[in-house]
């Protein structure tokens, strides 16, 4: 579909790949059998379909096919590994430890578990955006019973040092749970080299479609210290129960089978046309700042903060980019960013900031275009700013 806008906003969702339309299109037309009911054959191929899934999602990020658990996105994925996870122990551990900019699908449990009684201790991070490493040294103990840092960051695309912070939160004795929604499809990820405990994926941040997603539980679900958050028909080991979403299933698998495969070339590629943007917008507005660590983030992630022009005019002057201010989550709501906040940005130029997100479908002709047209705009909006 030709939209007439230059998508550039992948961080907020992604196309869904054609190949995926695909692979989804029979459980709509042609099987829309419940995967539960083994008593007939397209029971039988429905559920067929979704354990060929639950292999493609594993394969992606070297995890055994029983440890996929699938929900319906990274929102829930986040909730039922740091609730389930406090309200399944019994133990003395009463502490979960995260950071400044993760994502309020992992701060708001976070937050309600403080309000009833856990200790929650929110880790600063740098000026790049990285957890200090000191902080967490200090902050991780006997007491603690779980840890959530993110893998990549949906705003500034700074990636954690997640081998380091593994070890350290593993010696303690700790869980480690990851949001990976940002990063898995998009870079290298397996849950055995970083040794994780649990790890949330989102199928429509990897060219798959929306309402899937999965977390990954180490050891399987069935063995999982997990508490589920819902009760009814006993699906995914009834730590998610609810009919499967089969077609959204199967396009997950199939989105994260091609990921699999065209990457690492998809992220180079990628990676250099971000490069190109930043570059021409570079040249054409010298004062540019860039957000996050430049040698350590996700390929398609550029933060920009323009000096003088507030990121809400600008976008609002240019239909033809697909853009965002700060997270798309909390797109909206008025209040400036909690990430460009915690990195350490004022007010003011946190709304002077825009992310943008590259992706798979992005040509060189559309980046030296966008470029060419937010900087247009940005001379133009700032010039009627002077008058
Ligand atoms: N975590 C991060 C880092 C995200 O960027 C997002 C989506 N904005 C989520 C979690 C939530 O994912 P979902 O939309 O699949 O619920």
């Amino acid at each position: 579909m030709n939209t007439g806008v230059i998508y550039l906003d992948h961080h907020s969702s992604t196309p869904v790949d054609p190949r995926v339309v695909q692979a989804m299109m029979p459980f709509w037309t042609e099987n829309t059998a419940n995967p539960s009911n083994p008593y007939h054959p397209l029971g039988r191929r429905a559920a067929d379909a979704v354990e060929t899934a639950r292999e493609q999602v594993a394969m992606l990020i070297g995890a055994k096919r029983t440890e996929i658990v699938f929900t319906c996105g990274a929102t829930e994925s986040n909730n039922i590994a740091i609730l389930g996870t406090a309200m399944a122990h019994t133990g003395n551990r009463r502490q979960i430890v995260t950071c400044a900019i993760e994502h309020k699908s992992v701060l708001e449990p976070c937050r309600w578990l403080a309000e009833r009684g856990y200790e929650v201790i929110i880790l600063p991070v740098d000026s790049l955006g990285h957890v200090q490493l000191s902080a967490l040294e200090q902050a991780v103990d006997e007491n603690t019973l779980l840890v959530s840092i993110q893998l990549a960051n949906n705003e500034i695309g700074t990636l954690q040092r997640m081998e380091v912070i593994s070890r350290l939160v593993h010696e303690r004795g700790a869980l480690l749970h990851c949001d990976g929604a940002q990063a898995v499809g998009k870079i290298p990820v397996n849950v055995e080299h970083l040794y994780l405990d649990m790890l949330s994926i989102s199928a429509h941040k990897l060219y798959g479609p929306k309402g899937a997603g999965a977390l990954y539980v180490r050891g399987g679900a069935r063995r999982a210290r997990l508490q589920p958050l819902m009760f009814g028909g006993g699906q995914e080991w009834s730590l998610r129960p609810g009919t499967l979403n089969v077609p959204a299933i199967v396009g997950f698998g199939e989105a994260c089978r091609i990921c699999h495969e065209q990457m690492p070339e998809e992220a180079t590629r990628v990676g250099k046309l971000r490069d190109r943007l930043e570059q021409l917008l570079k040249e054409r507005i010298p004062s540019l700042q860039y957000n996050g660590d430049p040698s350590l983030r996700l390929p398609n992630n550029s933060s920009l903060t323009f000096p003088d022009v507030e990121a809400d005019a600008l976008l609002l002057n240019l239909p033809d980019v697909a853009l965002s201010t700060g997270s798309a989550c909390t797109a909206g709501a008025m209040e400036p960013s909690h990430v460009l906040q915690a990195i350490g940005l004022s007010r003011e130029q946190s709304y002077r900031t825009i992310r943008v997100g590259l992706g798979r479908f992005n040509t060189e002709e559309e980046i030296e275009r966008a470029a060419a047209r937010i900087a247009e705009v940005y001379h133009r909006v700032g010039a009627i700013g002077e008058r």
